[in-house]
Formats: structure tokens, C-alpha cells, sequence
């Protein structure tokens, strides 16, 4: 049977459903407002993507100034601006700082706790969540609305509904489900009439085409399948087994799409045994993806030498080189070795790597194509959700008046450099906030939408 909890005898004026940092800057500000709040999981413990992020050094935000800050949202600028004027990296700096956690700005202007980690930060704030009255309820898994407008929840205990004026879900994106996040509310949503954006990988990393990727070998498969399969991806068996897992460092990526978008920026990204991933190739993922879903695979080029001049690189390679192999050659004249002859090699034919004007281009500029971005639970985060044009400014849902919506379960997106974070707890401030009013007035017996 099902236990029914009134928010009267919970004091369940208000719900919030998700516990990573958007879910809990909503019950924040909902319990700062003097709202009772039961924040609802259905993990055992809050945080556990936050916590995640902490592992590499939780990046919290950005310190570049704030029109460079807003266009990193791109098409969703326009959304989200207001609510990062309201709350945004000084705000979040100071929101820590008030935590007891100190940031600073690394070289890149990237923001960082001084620890770098997020467990300090995540226990603080769970300390002042407790001590402004919030009431967590770990291991509740939100299954929708039953017919009452109550929220059905699945509990160790067996089902619960719990019958609340003001909801705010947080439920996050799609990525590392293991964590929380499955997107398992895209249907509920869908079926309350919520415009919603089909969720895909950002921040992410892509396949190559396997080189053997033979014509005849995909009509066969196509044969005894009775459809195309999957094409085949990876580097070849030499280069997988020598570099998957080793950086390419200080190289620059370029792309130019065929929408008329473009790329060009330096920094390192890793081999991975089919294809390529890390903070470079993360910042042009949301080019490559969309460059794919639109003609089937995207080509970019790696600058091996960003340091160098083409003409220098050409002078270089054409020195004469006596008896000396072309590998120790370049490394000799050029630094070239490793992972980055390993590409050459890789991409170029044979009588290529032997033309010099050929093997200086490639150097400058080398080709990589990707046919598919990796799945989306490897991604860092999620593009799609819940369309902005389907809530009003407090991010409530106009399909369903009293539940708002925050963080990255809504459809927008941004390269890594903390403003995932950023824009998770901006909108958790303004659902949170949106919802404290709402609640305030179903309290006081005035009519919310007013
Ligand atoms: C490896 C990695 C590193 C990252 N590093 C950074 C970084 O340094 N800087 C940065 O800005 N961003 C970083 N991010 C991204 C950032 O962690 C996320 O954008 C952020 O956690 C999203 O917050 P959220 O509150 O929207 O969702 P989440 O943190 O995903 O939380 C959603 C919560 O909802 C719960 N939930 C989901 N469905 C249900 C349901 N049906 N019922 C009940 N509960 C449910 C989940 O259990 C979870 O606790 C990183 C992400 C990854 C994967």
C-alpha cells in the first residue's frame, strides 16, 4: 500500500527532488526564505557527481570577465544571463567563501577551492542545510505524479507519495548514471507536456573510423544483419596499443565546420584506444558532435608544432639528413616523437611521410577524422533537456504550474572551465528562489500565479 505523507504533518511545504549542487542551492534558498524543505535522492548519498568533480580539482567557476563568461553558453546566452547576473562567479565565490572555502584563480582563470577538492565544500553546505531545517530523504527515486498530483516515490520501505504545492526537480543530465543521473525523467516530463530537447554527450570524446573499415566487409555485414552496421571505429592495432591512454601535449586543434562555426585553440588532449578525448578536444566537442549528427563525421587537424613557423618546420624536415632515420630526424631537428610520429605515421601513407612539403604540412596541420561522439553516459556533461521556452523566468514549468526546474537537466550547454557549476547553481538560485515565493503564497492562502 502506498504512505501517503501530507506535507501538514511533514511540513512538506516545499519538495526538492535531486541532491547535487543545483537541487541543493534550491532547498538553500527555499529554507533561507523559511520554507520547509525535504530534499528527496534516490542515491544513498547527496553529491555524488559533485564530489566526482572534486577528484580532478573541482573547477567552481571562471574569473574572465562577464561578457566573455555569458557567450560561453552560446545560444542559450540569452536564457541564462539574467540568472548569472543574479548569481554568478564572484557570487559563487562568495556563497563559498561564507561556506569557510577559500578559492583562488589558477593560470588559466579557472576558480578552484584552495584545496582544490569538493568533499570540504559539499560538507559545509550539507551542515548548513541541516542546521536551516532541511530534511533529506536518501534512496527516493522519483517515479512521476500519480493521478492526485502527488509525487510518487519508490523507497526502501516501498512506494511513497508525497503530496506537495511546490516541487522543484533537479534531477540532472544523462552522464555517469552510476552516479544518479540517468535521465530516467525524460518521459515523466514529456507525458506532463514539458518541451523538452533530445539529451546528447558535451564534453565529450569521439571515435575515430577504423582504418580497415572496408566496403565489402560492411556489405557482408550488412548482409547477415540485414542492416548497416555500426560503423567500425578505432586507430590501427599498432597505434592503440602503443599511445591509448598518452596525452598530446601542447599542440593546437582547428576545425571549421560546415555550419560556418570555427575553432582553433591550443592546449592537450589523450589518445583513447578508439579515438580521442581530454580538455582539448572537449572545448570543440559540441562543434564535432553537432558537425556528425549533421553529415556523418567531422575533421579536424592538430597542429603538432604551434610553436613553430610552417616555413620552419618545412626548412627542418627538408635538412639534409644523411643516413639518419626520419624518425630520429625529426626528433632531432623538430622534437618530434612519440605519440606525435605515432599520429604521422598513423594518418599519413607511406610515400607521404617521405615528401617533405607533404610531411610538413602534416605536421602543421594534420587531419583526424571522428565518426561518432562516445556514449553518452562517458560524457562530462549533457546537452538537451528541458527547453527554457517551456518555463517562465523563476524556471517554472507552464505545463505544470508549482514545479520548477534546475541545473543541467535543462537544455543548455557549456565547454568545461567551471561553468557547469556556475549555471547548476545559477539556476538552482532562481528555481529555489522562484519556488520560495510560490510556496510563500500557497502559505499565506493567496493565490501563487498572481
Ligand atoms: C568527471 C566529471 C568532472 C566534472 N568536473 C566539473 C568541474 O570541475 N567543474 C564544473 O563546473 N563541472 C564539472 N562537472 C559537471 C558537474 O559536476 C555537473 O554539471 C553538475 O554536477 C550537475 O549538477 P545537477 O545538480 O544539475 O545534477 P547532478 O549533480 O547530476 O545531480 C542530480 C541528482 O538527482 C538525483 N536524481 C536523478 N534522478 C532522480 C530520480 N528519479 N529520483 C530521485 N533523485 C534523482 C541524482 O541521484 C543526483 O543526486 C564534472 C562532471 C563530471 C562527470
Amino acid at each position: 500500500m502506498n504512505q501517503t505523507i501530507s506535507p501538514s504533518s511533514l511540513q512538506a511545504e516545499a519538495v526538492v527532488v535531486g541532491g547535487g549542487p543545483a537541487g541543493l542551492m534550491a532547498a538553500e534558498q527555499l529554507a533561507r526564505a523559511g520554507v520547509a524543505v525535504h530534499l528527496f535522492d534516490a542515491m544513498p548519498t547527496v553529491g555524488r557527481k559533485f564530489l566526482l568533480a572534486g577528484k580532478g580539482g573541482l573547477n567552481l567557476t571562471h574569473s574572465e570577465p562577464f561578457g566573455a563568461f555569458a557567450e560561453r553558453y552560446g545560444p542559450r546566452q540569452r536564457w541564462l544571463q539574467p540568472l548569472l547576473q543574479d548569481f554568478g562567479a564572484a557570487e559563487l565565490r562568495a556563497w563559498a567563501l561564507e561556506l569557510g572555502i577559500e578559492t583562488f584563480v589558477g593560470t588559466s582563470g579557472r576558480v578552484f577551492p584552495s584545496d582544490m577538492k569538493a568533499a570540504p565544500l559539499l560538507r559545509a553546505w550539507l551542515q548548513r542545510l541541516r542546521a536551516l531545517g532541511v530534511r533529506f530523504h536518501m534512496r527516493h527515486r522519483w517515479l512521476g505524479w500519480d493521478g492526485q498530483g502527488g509525487l510518487r516515490f519508490q523507497s526502501p520501505s516501498g512506494p511513497v507519495v508525497v503530496a506537495a504545492s511546490t516541487v522543484v526537480l533537479a534531477l540532472g543530465g544523462a552522464s555517469w548514471a552510476r552516479l544518479g543521473s540517468d535521465g530516467a525523467w525524460v518521459p515523466l516530463l514529456a507525458e506532463c507536456g514539458a518541451p523538452l530537447a533530445p539529451l546528447r554527450p558535451a564534453n565529450c570524446g569521439f571515435d575515430v573510423p577504423a582504418a580497415d573499415a572496408g566496403e565489402t566487409r560492411r556489405e557482408f555485414l550488412q548482409e547477415i544483419m540485414g542492416r548497416p552496421p555500426a560503423p567500425p571505429v578505432g586507430w590501427t592495432r599498432h597505434f592503440a596499443e602503443r599511445f591509448a591512454g598518452q596525452p598530446f601535449k601542447s599542440v593546437a586543434i582547428a576545425f571549421n565546420g560546415r555550419d560556418g562555426r570555427a575553432f582553433c585553440r591550443r592546449g592537450e588532449f589523450v589518445a583513447t584506444a578508439t579515438g580521442v578525448e581530454g580538455s582539448l578536444v572537449y572545448a570543440v566537442s559540441a562543434l564535432l558532435r553537432d558537425e556528425i549528427e549533421a553529415h556523418g563525421s567531422a575533421t579536424f587537424t592538430v597542429d603538432l608544432l604551434p610553436d613553430h613557423s610552417p616555413e620552419r618546420v618545412l626548412a627542418e624536415v627538408r635538412h639534409p639528413r644523411g643516413s639518419r632515420s626520419l624518425s630520429s630526424h625529426l626528433k632531432g631537428r623538430l622534437g618530434l616523437d612519440g605519440i606525435k610520429m605515432g599520429l604521422l605515421h598513423e594518418q599519413l601513407g607511406k610515400d607521404r611521410l617521405n615528401d617533405p612539403q607533404a610531411l610538413a604540412q602534416a605536421i602543421k596541420a594534420v587531419p583526424v577524422t571522428v565518426v561518432a561522439a562516445r556514449p553518452l553516459d562517458e560524457a562530462i556533461s549533457t546537452a538537451g533537456g528541458v527547453a527554457f521556452e517551456g518555463l517562465d523566468t523563476h524556471l517554472m514549468l507552464q505545463a505544470r504550474p508549482g514545479v520548477f526546474c534546475a541545473g543541467e537537466m535543462l537544455d543548455w550547454e557549456a565547454p568545461t572551465g567551471g561553468y557547469l557549476l556556475t549555471a547548476c547553481m545559477a539556476t538552482g538560485v532562481r528555481a529555489g528562489q522562484g519556488a520560495a515565493r510560490w510556496a510563500g503564497a500557497v502559505m499565506a492562502g493567496s493565490d501563487p500565479a498572481a
